[in-house]
């Protein structure tokens, strides 16, 4: 049963505080600001309170996170040096050797108007949102969206600080989730998107971007890569609406490009410069073809509707085998 449509202006029409519980117990929070709390007497966030960081709550169960209480005492709770507006030097030498992201703006109008079936209010979380995802800006520009944006820091993009282990939202709160370049910085994608399913309405959407043949990016915190049967495993839960390769073999090889040159130990910024010459590798992407293309991907996608049956094991041969047939 879908809550009542809200209306007036995204930011302003939905109330955080409807959809927020603990992220431990799933009690309800009592308290504003720096008094934020758990409600349930029995649990340690009852007494111990959640930070806050830029005035937005810090709701993470503390004692099950990668990410410690003392890291939001004084700052965006970043434990690295973020670029979340996208203008540093690295970031536009990144966006002209390796391209714009080539699927995720016609996914996103795809997802949006999916959404809109479901609701004329539809009420999107994102998941890693404190940087806006490549091809994601549509998300932003349509006032008939409900969009809460979560990451493990605060940015001007977020509207709470989540770990998306232990997602501090009531069951069946969402009609879609975003999940952009997240699942390889999560301990346990597993429980990831066992969270996403928990907190989407029944027929919900999911839109994922994850990697497959990419190197060690943000430092300490990537742990995973996905084939994109893997990735399909990974969201048995969901039926598949659409799925693919983001960016092939020609941007796989230039991450290898740059990555073979900072082992040499020559530093983030020049080896971003030594890729630079080999920036037409990516126009080759144009050439690949069905799940072969997908087998050499740099990344890849999934978008899919929550279902309550689950694919079965025996199904995942099939999976790829069906990729090469619809190649032909
Ligand atoms: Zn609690």
């Amino acid at each position: 049963m879908n809550k009542p449509i809200l209306t007036g202006p995204a930011q302003d029409s939905l109330r955080l505080s409807d959809i927020t519980c603990c992220p431990r117990c799933r009690s309800t929070i009592a308290g504003q600001g720096a008094q934020t709390r758990c409600s349930n007497a029995a649990c340690a966030y009852a007494a111990d309170g959640f930070p806050t960081v830029d005035g937005q709550q810090v709701l993470i169960d503390f004692e099950s996170s990668i990410f410690d209480r003392e890291t939001y005492h004084d700052n965006s709770g970043s434990v690295l040096d973020r670029d979340v507006l996208n203008h540093s030097i690295g970031s536009r030498l990144h966006r002209f050797t390796f391209g714009e992201n080539p699927v995720a703006g016609e996914n996103c109008r795809t997802f949006v108007t999916l959404a809109k079936q479901r609701s004329p209010r539809p009420r999107i979380l994102v998941v890693g949102g404190a940087k806006i995802g490549s091809g994601a800006e549509h998300l932003y520009d349509d006032p008939t969206l409900d969009v809460v944006g979560t990451d493990v820091f605060s940015s001007p993009h977020t509207r709470l600080v989540a770990d998306a282990h232990k997602l501090p939202f009531v069951d069946q709160s969402f009609d879609g989730v975003w999940i952009q370049a997240v699942l390889e910085h999560v301990l346990e994608p597993i429980d990831v998107v066992s969270e996403i399913h928990r907190v989407l309405r029944d027929d919900g959407l999911v839109y994922a971007e994850t990697p497959f043949m990419q190197q060690v990016h943000e430092r300490a915190y990537d742990f995973t890569r996905f084939t994109q049967s893997g990735h399909r495993w990974l969201f048995r839960s969901f039926t598949e609406i659409s799925a693919g390769p983001v960016t092939g073999g020609g941007v796989a090889l230039l991450w290898s490009i740059r990555y073979l040159f900072r082992a040499f130990g020559v530093g983030d910024g020049v080896s971003r410069l030594a890729a630079l010459p080999f920036f037409w590798l990516r126009f080759l992407d144009g050439f690949g073809r069905g799940r072969a293309r997908a087998d050499a991907a740099s990344g890849l996608f999934f978008m899919g509707r929550r279902s309550d049956h689950a694919l079965a094991p025996s199904s995942m041969p099939q999976y790829y085998k069906n990729q090469q047939l619809a190649a032909g």
